[in-house]
């Protein structure tokens, strides 16, 4: 079934297990420093154009304890985690953090940091949300301006336009591998677990990229390609999930129920490797294109665009991918996606299209319950395809 098993593999596993050993090591290897950034629109190389290394902070897999009181019970696990992870000391590594987004609730997690780390430089680029009106362009060109300016201030690097064509061409390159990986499965040459492949897109943005890219080549260089799948299963796409990665466990849970994914628009998945940074032309205006670009080859419910949408998208993609529904992973009290979601329900029940909505959180996992309303969304799929009549 799963074709990635290998000693570079297992590399990126352990990256993605533990992000933040990773980066420890790193800087007791290079001596240089740990920038932090967080989802979902930072470009991670003008941090790497510094020598520094960017990391994305990831949620957390230990109990919230610490952050418990510093962040409202209703505030989404990722920025629970976060808050935690800064109160217990864990986000240490980081000599300063910087975003760009403006979600209410990361912005709480951003506050207890400054709180928990008053020493530790925080930058807010705040890049504009509003996509395409006339005024958006010159907004994010001043963002990125004085992202620079501020980079630069905490790393004592200059930001020179060389070195950073240097990193656009790095990332770009990695993106370009993993989105190899993403196509492979959507044709069904690779047998791969969505669990597999989160774990290359999560540590990609942990790990030194370059780095990253040579496990990378290294994986696809031992891939044997299998023929295609069996019918028996029903193909799925995996829809939602912002800002942290759902879990490994519910990941396998869903494929033990006779699912094949054969696509997504997870955060650590698709949309985190949609989009390259264009490598002609001004390197900084470029960041600001590939912001603004990213919002067209992978809509995303947090942004506003008169002319693209997550809805068509999502029913593009699964034209593409011949996925026969959707299941719909939403973080638990994350209000961007619960506000989008009945728009995306309206349109997959418009054309017929099964949906399952399955709620996370960061304790526990109803595995059970989970799992019997998977079996049975999967029944009833292949009972449509049958064209088998169901009681109403
Ligand atoms: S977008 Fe959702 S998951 Fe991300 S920080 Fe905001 S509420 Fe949390």
């Amino acid at each position: 079934m799963h074709e990635l098993e290998s000693v570079a593999f297992s590399v990126l596993e352990t990256v993605a297990a533990d992000p933040i050993g990773y980066a420890v090591e790193w800087k007791r290897r290079t001596g240089r420093p740990v920038v932090g950034s967080f989802p979902m629109n930072f470009p991670s190389e003008i941090v790497h154009a510094t020598g520094a290394l960017p990391v994305i902070v990831q949620e957390s897999r230990t109990p919230i304890t610490e952050g418990r009181s510093l962040l409202p019970e209703f505030y989404c696990s990722y920025t629970r985690s976060v808050a935690d992870q800064a109160a217990v000391g864990e986000l240490d590594v980081f000599d300063a953090f910087v975003l760009a987004d403006h979600c209410v609730q990361l912005l709480g997690a951003a506050d207890v940091i400054r709180w928990a780390k008053p020493e530790t430089p925080m930058h807010f680029a705040q890049f504009i949300s509003s996509m395409d009106d006339p005024w958006s362009g010159a907004q994010v060109r001043d963002k990125v301006a004085s992202l620079r300016v501020e980079v630069e201030e905490i790393v004592g690097v200059t930001v020179t336009p060389e070195a950073l064509r240097v990193s656009i061409r790095a990332f770009n390159a990695n993106r370009h591998l993993l989105r190899r990986f993403y196509d492979l499965r959507k044709t069904g040459r690779l047998r791969v677990s969505a669990r597999q492949l989160q774990v290359l897109v999560k540590s990609s943005m942990v790990m030194e990229i370059t780095e990253h890219t040579q496990l990378l080549e290294s994986i696809l260089s031992g891939l044997e390609l299998p023929s295609e799948p069996p019918d028996s299963l029903v193909r799925l796409h995996l829809s939602g999930h912002f800002c942290a990665p759902p879990r490994p466990e519910l990941l396998d849970l869903i494929e033990e129920c006779g699912v094949l994914v054969v696509n997504d628009d997870l955060y650590h998945g698709t949309r985190y490797i949609s989009t390259d940074v264009p490598e002609d032309g001004d390197p900084f205006d470029a960041l600001a294109t590939w912001y603004l670009d990213r919002n067209v080859s992978a809509p995303c419910g947090t942004r506003v665009q008169r002319n693209v949408d997550w809805d068509s998208y999502l029913v593009d993609s699964l034209d593409d991918s011949g996925a026969d529904g959707v299941i719909t992973l939403m973080a638990k009290f994350c209000e961007p996606l619960m506000l989008y979601y009945p728009e995306l329900r309206k349109v997959l029940d418009a054309r017929d299209i099964p949906v399952l909505l399955i709620e996370t959180e960061h304790e526990g996992l109803a595995a059970e319950s989970i799992r019997t309303r998977v079996e049975t969304f999967v029944e009833r799929i292949r009972r449509q395809k049958l064209k088998v009549p169901t009681l109403a």
